[in-house]
């Protein structure tokens, strides 16, 4: 049979394209290889405890991914951060720093030397770039000046991307900055005026049972056009449109969506699009290890009044970051424990890839218990290796970007989507989605004799 579209991935990116083609009237069926929906988007209650295996917050600086929750019944269910996350927090040298998390926080800690501190207030000043893709660290340090971009901007890219600063894009990884730059000639210009407006970007969304709310209502809209365990293994064109090459037979499609991991999309684009699968196939994507710990509330000195922390290169230390999982949402641990989450790998330690999970485990908590001041050992534990975890938008990623967005005019009817494409943020891949389900709506309505027409125009 003949469908419309074939979605291939059912992380959220494949939901949620699949799920706005089926408002849009297309007969679409979507293909998950493994039993559950959802991807990297796993959150596991036990024992009284969530732990978040992927993602843990929705970040609504995305308008149109808030309309979609909004629409999806999601965002009255919706927890903001609790009122306990009052600060930031930094780790250098081993010691944690708490900033307020407010604008003048860095000014009124001192994390930053008084020197870098003054440098900072001359942002605005700073004339506007006008060269190529710059790294997100040779960004900050033309605009902040250097301190900042080791010791505040670095941090970041590793907790947000486990990336390295010197390499990641600002233009693709931190694109709302660069665009600042461009429109307004000032980050700290930009950041003002983002205050004084509706301030979207300052929620970071969860629920009840997790992230994993987000691909469960939208599995669920979905009904019977989400078809589990199938794993799709080649792609080549038929007469009308596409075969699909799954472990359970065959299936044609019109058009076809690919919402897998890249260096999957690689693979199935290797016969059918060589420019894409060479596009996709050179994404690094470092291994992501998350460590869950649960400790009675007694053990741990700390206020645990943040976020969470994120770390600067500490010499032979490896986590990039953590978060106070039951500080930031309701029912993350039973009452008189709380949950800590741990981060580590990416690109600045790949080799613990190699490390056992029993070892990897302990050195997490040995150094969570350093700047926590935590006494004995967790009451649960859990840990999560992503062999393939977080897509890297390396320096050339603009370029890349647009050989993505070109697919379908290399190869008729074929979509990348995914978290390698337009931001990793499962924000923006809902608003990803939502484009691609939109450009996809539209070819599919246009009669073969007008996309003739259109092509002769073009030539
Ligand atoms: C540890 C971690 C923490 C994160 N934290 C946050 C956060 O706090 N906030 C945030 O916004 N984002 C966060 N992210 C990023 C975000 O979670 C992801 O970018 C997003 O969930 C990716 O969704 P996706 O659908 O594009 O890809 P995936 O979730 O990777 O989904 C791809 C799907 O394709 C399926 N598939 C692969 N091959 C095949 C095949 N051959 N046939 C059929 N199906 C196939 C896979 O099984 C999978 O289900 C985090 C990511 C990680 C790893």
């Amino acid at each position: 049979m003949m469908r419309d579209v074939i979605v291939i991935g059912g992380g959220i990116s494949g939901l949620a394209t699949a799920y706005n083609l089926m408002l849009r009237g297309i007969d679409v069926q979507l293909l998950e290889r493994q039993v559950r929906t959802g991807g990297n988007a796993i959150s596991e209650r036990f024992d009284g405890f969530l732990m978040e295996h992927g993602p843990t917050t929705f970040n609504a600086s995305v308008p149109q991914a808030v309309a979609q929750i909004t629409a999806l019944g999601l965002l009255d269910q919706a927890h903001d951060l609790g009122p306990e996350v009052k600060r930031r927090y930094l780790r250098d040298n081993g010691k944690l720093a708490g900033i307020p998390a407010s604008l003048t926080g860095f000014f009124t800690s001192n994390y930053l030397s008084a020197r870098a501190r003054a440098r900072i207030l001359i942002e605005g000043l700073i004339p506007r770039y006008m060269g190529d893709e710059e790294s997100i660290h040779a960004f900050a340090s033309r605009r902040f000046g250097r301190e900042f971009a080791d010791k505040v901007m670095d941090p970041m890219a590793a907790g947000i991307f486990m990336g390295d600063s010197r390499e990641l894009s600002v233009n693709g990884a931190f694109p709302k900055l660069a665009e600042m730059e461009r429109a307004l000639g000032s980050i700290t210009r930009g950041v003002l005026r983002a205050k004084r407006g509706s301030e979207p970007g300052r929620h970071l969304y969860s629920w009840d049972d997790g992230i994993g709310a987000i691909p469960h209502v939208l599995a669920k809209q979905l009904g019977s056009r989400v078809h589990t365990g199938i794993t799709v293994s080649g792609l080549s064109r038929a007469a009308q449109g596409f075969a699909v090459k799954t472990s359970k037979g065959t299936r044609n499609a019109r058009a076809v969506v690919l919402a897998v991991q890249p260096h999957v999309a690689a693979q199935l684009l290797e016969r059918i699009d060589p420019v894409g699968a060479d596009a996709t196939g050179s994404i690094q994507a470092p291994q992501v290890n998350v460590g869950f710990f649960g400790y009675r509330r007694e053990q741990v000195a700390h206020p645990l009044d943040g976020l969470g922390f994120l770390s600067t290169r500490d010499d032979g230390r490896i986590l990039s970051g953590s978060q106070f999982a039951s500080t930031m949402y309701p029912r993350r641990a039973p009452d008189g424990f709380v949950a800590i989450s741990a981060y580590a790998g990416g690109v600045r330690n790949p080799e613990l890839a190699q490390m056992s999970g029993i070892d990897l485990m302990a050195q997490m908590h040995a150094e969570l218990s350093e700047v926590l001041g935590i006494k004995g050992g967790p009451a649960v534990t859990r840990l999560r290796r992503w062999p393939l975890g977080l897509p890297q938008y390396t320096l050339g990623h603009m370029a890349r970007q647009k050989l993505f967005a070109q697919t379908p005019r290399r190869v008729e009817g074929l979509y990348l989507t995914g978290n390698y494409t337009n931001g990793v943020s499962v924000a923006n891949c809902i608003k990803s989605a939502l484009d691609i389900a939109k450009n996809i709506t539209e070819s599919l309505m246009v009669s073969p004799d007008e996309k003739n027409s259109t092509k002769q125009a073009m030539r």
